[in-house]
């Protein structure tokens, strides 16, 4: 942090590209501290007033959010799924929960904040012993509520993204990807979090929502007040905090630059990805919600590499049904056609939906039930899914892809729930294709090292380098304070990755990378050289990896990496790749 003509001067980590200058609007999402107090026997029925006016007070903001949402005429990202009000709502009036911590405040006689607290953990060890997922989640919920009604015990503000009405850059200490989901985007120009990192899904958001956003500032939250103008530069990961009218005139100036350049790319989109030696790579999207396709088709995405449908899930009740998954996915194919489109499976788990909630019950939530492991234990949840995904494989070419397999019985077990599913759907006489191309992602080192075994059993790898890499090097790729040790080109991932593809490659299957590594511009040639037949990337970056791909020559990545593969460490190899794209690009790097 320095002083200079500004106020503040802070880097981050830079997640999504674009400059934006804006107005601050600070979002309290921290966790509120209390302690237990002992309340005299002649308060305590002032105390349970005291609680139950806040609990008044819950409700009637909760009706307010409803009904402002419900008439809102924002375009909001994530449908403004709104039943999650109305579930908290229901909580306002139940016995266990109000009743309870007034009995508490009473024969206990202590603080309404501290009674909370009690009741609340009994009851969501109540809800963790329950079987069904569905209402164990609930447990989420509860959280929410006892934190709102907290929020208005202590007599703090309350936020809601969906309310902001002006525009403004969003400043918290952490976002979930349900949250950046609901952003309005005609509102938030950027926004800034103490804590996350390149490959926490938060910034995946940023990314998909081009919306500029610097993470992992550590005490952003802190040292902004509301309304103070703030440069966020999210190309470089620098946030200016009341700049001067000089420092506004030059981040202008390289604003426009970066739109200039921005504007560029676009002529790439319709060109095909090829090098200058004739060498091809496919370029697909990522993609998390329907709302970007737009964007997609328009930078000349061939095809979605992964559409990750734990979205679906978030901000609502109830779980999707099959007919709300199959139509989603056949309006996914139908805009794509005739391009293909690779549908993963639920990927619940690790930073989303936890990302907001304190993290303490769950010591290890990214090696947790997360994922394939969630679905295998979750059938009826797995095979709603899979019958409208064989549902809408009907109507274009569609392609499975199982998350987090770390081993054969996982594979086989999937393998199986699917041919349990195509055999009620041809008793139904639902048609779907038969053949449909099913495949895996490769993010577990024990995957890595039976590759072989695994590519007898499937059509394709792609490889969640995301996960991958927080696996391989043990850092938790949405720990801020690790982050500079997440190295994609550390000399054990380059390495790994050679093996899966030529493991691939023996078995005459292809292989792609969907993790975020495949859509940074500085990486193109490692990855090109590295056998890759597919990338799959956020829509943004498909026309910046094609302008490096068409300016290249496969021999030179060759080279390129045969130099990488001498070296030791990461810094070597990051610091002697990046000189040599800035000569053989200067346009592209300077
Ligand atoms: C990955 O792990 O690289 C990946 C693409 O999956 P996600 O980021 O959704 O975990
Ligand atoms: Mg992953």
């Amino acid at each position: 942090m320095e002083l200079q003509e500004h106020k503040l001067k802070l880097q981050g980590i830079a997640v999504s590209p674009g400059i934006v200058i804006g107005k601050a609007y600070l979002l309290d999402r921290k966790r509120i501290r209390h302690i237990e107090k002992p309340i005299k026997n002649n308060k305590v029925d002032h105390e349970v007033n005291r609680f139950l006016e806040a609990v008044n007070l819950s409700k009637l903001q909760l009706q307010s959010i409803k009904d402002k949402a419900t008439k809102a005429e924002v375009t909001t990202a994530g449908h403004g799924h709104l039943y999650i009000i109305d579930v908290h709502l229901l909580f306002l009036e139940d016995k266990m929960l109000i009743d309870e911590t007034v009995d508490t405040i009473k024969s206990k006689e202590i603080n309404a904040e501290w009674a909370l607290r009690l009741v609340v953990n009994k009851l969501q060890a109540v809800f963790d012993n329950i079987e069904d997922v569905y209402f164990r989640e609930r447990k989420n919920d509860i959280a929410h509520i006892a934190e709102r009604i907290l929020r208005n015990l202590v007599g703090r503000e309350e936020d809601n993204i969906i309310e902001i009405d002006e525009e403004i850059i969003i400043i918290a200490h952490d976002l979930s990807p349900a949250d950046t989901a609901q952003m309005s985007l005609n509102k938030v120009k950027g926004f800034l979090t103490d804590v996350g990192s390149k490959t926490s899904h938060t910034a995946i958001m940023a990314r998909s929502l081009k919306i500029p956003a610097v993470v992992g500032l550590e005490m952003v939250t802190e040292v902004i007040t509301a309304g103070d103008t703030i440069i966020i530069d999210g190309i470089s990961g620098i946030v200016i905090i009341g700049p001067t009218p000089e420092v506004i005139k030059d981040y202008k100036n390289k604003k426009a630059d970066y739109d200039e350049y921005e504007k560029k790319l676009i002529k790439f989109k319709k060109l095909p990805a090829v090098t200058r030696d004739c060498r091809k790579i496919v370029l697909t999207a990522n993609v998390e919600l329907l709302e970007e396709l737009p964007t997609t088709i328009e930078y000349g995405a061939e095809g979605i590499g992964l559409y990750r449908t734990e979205f679906l899930y978030m901000n609502r009740k109830d779980l999707p049904s099959e007919e709300e998954h199959f139509q989603t996915y056949k309006e996914l194919l139908e805009m794509i056609s005739p391009n293909p489109v690779t549908i993963r499976t639920l990927d619940i788990g690790g930073d989303k939906f936890l990302s907001q909630l304190d993290l303490a019950e769950e010591m290890n939530p990214a090696m947790g039930l997360r994922a394939i492991r969630f679905c295998l234990k979750e059938k009826e949840i797995f095979k709603t899914q899979l019958r409208a995904i064989l549902r809408a494989s009907h109507y274009g070419e569609l392609k499975i892809m199982f998350p987090m397999i770390s081993g054969i019985p996982e594979i086989r077990e999937a393998k199986g729930i699917l041919e349990e599913v195509k055999t009620s759907l041809k008793k139904d006489g639902i048609p779907f294709d038969e053949n449909i191309q099913v495949g895996i992602m490769i993010e577990i080192p024990s995957a890595v090292t039976i590759a072989d075994l695994l590519a007898k059993e499937v059509g394709f790898f792609s490889i969640g380098t995301n996960d991958l890499i927080q696996y391989s090097l043990a850092i938790d790729r949405v720990n801020e304070h690790v982050a500079y040790l997440y190295e994609p080109l550390h000399p054990a991932v380059l390495r790994t990755i050679k093996h899966i593809v030529d493991t691939a490659h023996a078995a005459g299957i292809k292989v792609s990378i969907c993790g975020e590594m495949a859509g940074e511009q500085e990486y193109v040639l490692i990855l090109l050289a590295l056998g890759l037949d597919q990338l799959s990337m956020n829509s943004m970056s498909i026309p910046r990896v094609k302008k490096i791909l068409r300016q290249a020559y496969f021999r030179d990545a060759h080279e390129l990496l045969e130099k990488c593969f001498q070296m030791s460490t990461a810094y070597e190899i990051e610091k002697y790749v990046r000189q040599q794209m800035l000569t053989k690009f200067p346009d592209d790097f300077s």
